[in-house]
């Protein structure tokens, strides 16, 4: 009964709750940011995320800078600054994996719309071009682009190296080429031919049992979609294309729509497929994970595209989440309807309740009103509880915030926890606190003024 007055009185006090009305359209994102173009590799115990950057508002005439994403269990995920610092102003897409060769670690981002190749001495960084001085100017770096020569347009590159060390750049066109012992110097360019014949863009390449599969994109928007062939030959082929070649499209019913440009990547057996959603419309996508299957004969079974993540890849260790009952919020950005890009079906709306940052999903976030001068969003733990750390994974990270940490016994008197004053580029922002505290409050002084996720330990 106790509980059940309280919980009445928590909900008459707080701002907002999520209720029925309040829509998460974004489901369980990967990570707790506007990413697109994914390229995910596991290396000694570490997954690594490669993307572009969305989430800066204006469409594909900017990016956010160069980020990896790192978790050892596939759940929890950060990133610390940028991995390449000549690129960090740059706009900066579509970055391939990172690729182990000639004792380096390579990787292939399109940079001001050309490929580019770089490399360090570690899948973190920091990365430079391979070729000519370590700079960016327009429309390109003359001797660092990877193609050289007339038509230097390409994007969107993958790199593969095969069993017998020989290496293989991809790009968008259905372009192929071998890439030499150097790694950045491309030879036998090659379109490849496939059954779908429109513009295609994002292709994704991986050997499974001895068979080379070829993915391509076709369409976009909320109309994107993956192709796939498959070779028992070579990368160059020559190639098969099953009866069913559609690996993945939009699902007006699961509410995924236009499933991209992404990776598949494995962990021992098990594979996984990464992909792009159309998002909130323009560069403001996120990125999902499913896992991908296949038949006996070899061919890929098409994937069930969802939002719902496939949850821990590894244990997960550290301290116990102390899960806070309610959020509460000095404002609330109202919520916002998505416009569709070509298909009417293609409509959501965003909410952006305080809820939402403690919902336990990277597709779901706290905005605060545009015009609130300090925008504040506490949590409640029920009761006092001893605190170890709290861990914020603010919108936009890449961007940078500064912040103040506050904890509060009674909600009355605040401690501070921390002072956050200078801006930091990271996801999470972490606080060790080591006290008893029922709310914690955060005020951002600086940054988007928005929470993903707020977990408290
Ligand atoms: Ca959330």
């Amino acid at each position: 009964m106790k509980k059940t007055i309280l919980a009445a009185l928590a909900l008459c006090q707080c701002l907002c709750i999520a209720n029925a009305q309040d829509v998460n359209p974004f489901g369980k994102a990967l990570v707790p940011d506007m990413i697109a173009d994914a390229s995910i590799i596991l290396v000694d115990g570490t997954f690594y995320c490669y993307a572009t950057i969305d989430g800066y508002g204006r469409g594909l005439e900017t990016s956010g800078p160069p980020t990896v994403w790192k978790s050892t269990d596939f759940v929890h995920w950060s990133f610390e600054g940028n991995y390449f610092p000549s690129a960090a102003e740059q706009k900066y897409w579509a970055p391939s994996k990172a690729i182990a060769a000639n004792g380096k670690w390579y990787i292939y981002p399109t940079i001001n719309g050309h490929m580019y190749a770089a490399e360090a001495e570690s899948p973190e960084g920091p990365f430079k071009l391979v070729r000519g001085a370590d700079k960016f100017v327009l429309p390109y770096s003359e001797e660092s682009t990877l193609l050289q020569g007339e038509n230097r347009y390409g994007i969107d590159t993958e790199v593969f190296i095969d069993d017998d060390g020989r290496a293989y750049a991809f790009w968008g066109g259905r372009q192929v080429a071998r890439l030499a012992p150097d790694m950045v110097t491309l030879d036998s360019i090659t379109t490849l031919t496939t059954r779908r014949k429109e513009y295609s863009e994002g292709p994704i390449f991986f050997k499974r049992n001895g068979i080379y599969y070829y993915m391509y994109t076709i369409g976009g928007d909320e109309r994107y979609e993956y192709y796939y062939m498959m070779s028992r030959v070579s990368p160059f082929g020559p190639y098969e294309v099953p009866a069913d070649d559609l690996v993945s499209t939009t699902d007006i019913e699961m509410g995924v729509f236009g499933p991209g440009h992404g990776c598949v990547f494995n962990d021992g057996d098990d594979y996984y497929f990464a992909f792009l959603e159309f998002g909130r419309n323009s560069t403001n996508r996120q990125t999902y994970v499913n896992r991908m299957e296949f038949n006996e004969d070899g061919t890929i079974r098409r994937v069930k595209v969802t939002m719902d993540g496939v949850g821990a890849l590894r244990k997960v260790k550290g301290p116990k989440e102390l899960k806070p009952v309610v959020a509460t919020a000095s404002s609330v950005l109202v919520p916002k309807a998505i416009r569709y890009f070509k298909d009417e079906r293609c409509r959501r709306t965003e909410s952006h309740v305080p809820a939402f940052a403690i919902d336990g999903a990277n597709g779901s976030r706290w905005m605060a009103a545009a015009d609130d001068a300090l925008p504040q969003l506490t949590i409640d733990l029920g009761k006092c509880r001893r605190i170890r750390k709290s861990e914020l994974c603010f919108v936009r990270p890449t961007a940078g915030h500064a912040y103040v940490l506050e904890g509060s016994t009674d909600g009355v008197t605040w401690y501070t926890c921390g002072v956050h004053a200078d801006v930091q580029k990271r996801s999470p922002h972490t606080d060790t606190i080591r006290a008893r505290y029922r709310y914690l409050r955060v005020t951002i002084t600086q940054g988007v003024k928005g929470v993903w996720e707020w977990r408290v330990y």
